[in-house]
């Protein structure tokens, strides 16, 4: 099946059920003027156009978004490795006689991908294709072989498998990884991923699992199964589980902490944030604040107690931990997106801040954010950005200039036409794949812009598609023609 063969439902001026030509064509669920039924609006995915369908439509077309997402799946790992997917269609087709299921094929690619980034000690990678497993398991209901490879993953985070290190160096994968256990595992990235707690946690109590049973199946997988010495990591199996064990059990205290929380209730919600603002409690700031977004979730509703907010908010902005600015600053664009009366002010002084402070800003997205919001606001930073995007002698300071630019360039692409030649130069010439991905993306978002700027580019975007050795590149640059 094809996305193209997937049938066109729905109406696009007519009631989809008395088939009457409508004057005002809704935007949103609306009764019928004519016949009374509740017409609902949806985007169907064979064409991406906004149609009208009835009642049943509405679920056929829930239907067809899953199948569209299914085909894209399967394009998408056939394009990304297209050799893998030809040797492993073919392998199961001698195999089993019969045609294989992409599932089977996916699972076959993650196999020799697991055994290759081993073998190249890209442990990073190597963590990510095993996640991927994990969700073939979950769709299965395979929950024990879900449950193994997420205390897998686990302990690979703890241990800091990290990619960006590597990419970064470059030569790294070959010169600095080399000692087992050691140079390869940096314990400075290590993290445990929410979501991966969360997923065991939610298998634990499946199986109800003592806490002494996980042990022994978390000691028991990662001893059987880790192509890397378990026993020369820097952070060791018994540590790890000590840590993920705590981590666990923090995870079930919050959950019920926050229950405990009303959504409707500001006071207390501004509260427990400036509480954990204070501890420096990261995942605590990051909980709370989702329980203030919850509560203002309709659009209408009225910020209130803006006071006590700004003080709150300026904390959190001017704060020294710089993920506590970061969450500040995503707080305040919620905040002067819903009331700008109260807030913008704060963002005006921050701008000041942020000019002042330019060096320290670079490696955010925050620039782009606020330009996509009101481009005069940070109108008179593009020329450093432009500025940075050329000469840093960092290359993820360049990287994140073009991100902004390319933000700033969705909206008001004609003020950042300077920056698409250094962009093109970078695509062409650059040997780095993180620089100059980001640049074939801030194409791309200046195409959204004004596809006329970029069009030069195409030869050298299409070749990008084609050619190139990163699937990931190919990957963005084939989006960017789609635009074009
Ligand atoms: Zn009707």
């Amino acid at each position: 099946m094809e996305i193209k063969d997937l049938k066109k439902i729905g109406e696009t001026k007519k009631c989809p059920y008395c088939k009457k030509s409508l004057e005002i064509i809704p935007k949103r669920k609306k009764k019928c003027v004519f016949c009374g039924e509740f017409i609902y609006v949806r985007t169907r995915p064979s064409d991406r156009k906004k149609v009208l369908v009835t009642d049943k439509g509405k679920e056929e077309i829930e239907k067809q978004w899953v199948i569209y997402l299914q085909i894209r799946e399967e394009k998408e790992l056939a394009f990304l490795y297209p050799k893998e997917y030809k040797k492993a269609e073919e392998e199961l087709r001698k195999k089993w006689g019969t045609k294989p299921t992409f599932k089977d094929i996916k699972w076959i690619i993650l196999q020799k991908q697991v055994l290759k980034y081993a073998s190249e000690k890209q442990w990073g990678l190597y963590r990510n294709s095993k996640l991927e497993m994990y969700y073939i398991f979950k769709n299965e209901n395979k929950n024990k072989e879900a449950l193994e490879i997420l205390f897998e993953v686990c302990y690979l985070d703890l241990n800091g498998a990290d990619n960006v290190i590597l990419i970064n160096k470059k030569i790294s994968s070959n010169k600095v990884i080399k000692k087992p256990g050691t140079d390869e595992f940096n314990l400075k990235e290590a993290f445990l991923a929410p979501a991966v707690v969360f997923w065991i946690q939610e298998i634990m109590d499946v199986f109800k699992l003592s806490d002494l049973e996980a042990k022994n199946l978390f000691l028991k997988v990662n001893k059987e199964r880790s192509p890397y010495p378990y026993n020369f990591m820097p952070f060791s199996l018994e540590e790890a589980w000590k840590k993920l064990k705590q981590t666990l059990k923090q995870e079930v205290a919050k959950k019920q902490e926050m229950e405990r929380i009303d959504v409707e209730e500001i006071g207390p919600i501004i509260e427990a944030i400036k509480k954990f603002v204070q501890k420096e409690d990261i995942s605590n700031i990051y909980q709370v604040l989702n329980k203030f977004y919850e509560g203002y979730k309709s659009k209408k509703k009225i910020i209130s107690h803006p006071e006590r907010i700004k003080i709150l908010l300026k904390d959190m902005l001017y704060s020294k931990n710089s993920r506590i600015s970061g969450i500040g600053e995503s707080f305040m664009m919620f905040l002067v997106k819903r009331d700008r009366e109260n807030f913008g002010v704060i963002l005006e002084d921050y701008i000041k801040y942020i000019k002042k402070n330019f060096e320290k800003f670079i490696e955010s997205h925050l620039i782009g954010i606020i330009g996509k919001y009101d481009i005069s606001l940070v109108e008179d930073l593009i020329p450093l950005l432009i500025e940075a995007l050329k000469t840093d002698e960092e290359w993820n300071s360049r990287r994140f200039a073009a991100f902004n630019l390319g933000a700033i360039g969705t909206k008001k692409p004609e003020l950042v036409k300077k920056a698409i030649p250094i962009m093109g130069y970078y695509v062409k010439n650059s040997k780095n794949d993180w620089l100059k991905d980001s640049c074939i993306d801030s194409l791309g978002m200046i195409a959204k812009g004004d596809k006329n700027l970029i069009i030069e580019y195409r030869s050298l975007i299409e070749k990008i598609a084609k050619t190139d050795k990163s699937p990931y590149s190919r990957k963005k640059a084939k989006a960017v023609l789609e635009l074009l």
